[in-house]
């Protein structure tokens, strides 16, 4: 059997997993069947693409495991006429995802390499509803804002107050709260110009989230 071949049936059984594990949103699902994951990993990690589990890509960083992405995508949810924001670019896989289902994505990445060699990865892709920046994501991309939703694909120590400003009336920010041992998955929706509402979705572990309104960079 050939490499692809090997691929495209891990993938059907991917889709099975996703949807055992509860992923309900048809839009979510076909995003994530539509992008090919392989293509966002260096080759020697190519093989486990369809695997469950986050897999090591450069600046010791990590591409998420599938069903997180798949989780945080749906908890954004999201219409096709959103505008988004993506702290933490990392390969860029989970900014292809969401631009398969949304008109526009932003996303921030804190790591030279990562921001250039992902841009270079969507572009390549023809992912050309999604535009990368090299900076610190806790403030967010105040040039843009707001958004429809945020996801912050690091944990943070606790809320980053300057992606809530940042969010439509109704928006929602999915984010990683630090909770002890490991770290909560929470979905703040902005319900008014001071207010927000937070329901807890989980416990997620994720590399920290570094930067002026999240841990100190100790590097
Ligand atoms: N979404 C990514 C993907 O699909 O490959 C995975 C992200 S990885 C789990 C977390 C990323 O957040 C890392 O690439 C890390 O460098 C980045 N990061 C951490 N703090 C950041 C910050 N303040 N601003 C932007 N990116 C940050």
């Amino acid at each position: 059997m050939t490499r692809d071949h090997h691929l495209r049936e891990d993938k059907q059984a991917f889709l099975v997993t996703l949807k055992q594990r509860g992923i309900r949103d048809h839009r979510v699902l076909d995003a994530m069947m539509t992008v090919p994951r392989e293509a966002f990993v260096g080759s020697d990690q190519a093989e486990f693409a369809y695997d469950d589990r986050p897999l090591q890509i450069e600046e010791g960083q990590t591409i998420s495991q599938p069903y997180v992405v798949a989780l945080m995508t749906e908890a954004m949810q999201l219409e096709p006429d959103d505008t988004v924001l993506e702290i933490g670019t990392g390969s860029g896989y989970a900014a292809a995802v969401l631009s398969r289902i949304v008109e526009k994505v932003y996303t921030v990445e804190r790591h030279r390499v990562l921001a250039n060699l992902s841009q270079e990865r969507l572009a390549n892709q023809g992912y050309d509803n999604v535009s990368v920046l090299c900076g610190d994501g806790t403030l967010g991309w105040p040039e843009h804002a707001p958004f429809d939703a945020i996801v912050v694909t690091a944990g943070a120590p606790d809320m980053p107050q300057s992606l809530v400003r940042q969010l439509v009336i109704g928006g929602r920010l999915v984010v990683p709260v630090d909770a002890g041992l490991h770290q909560q998955l929470l979905r703040v929706t902005r319900t008014g110009e001071e207010e927000t509402e937070t329901e807890k979705l989980g416990g997620v572990r994720f590399v920290p989230l570094i930067g002026e309104e999240g841990w100190r960079d100790r590097e």
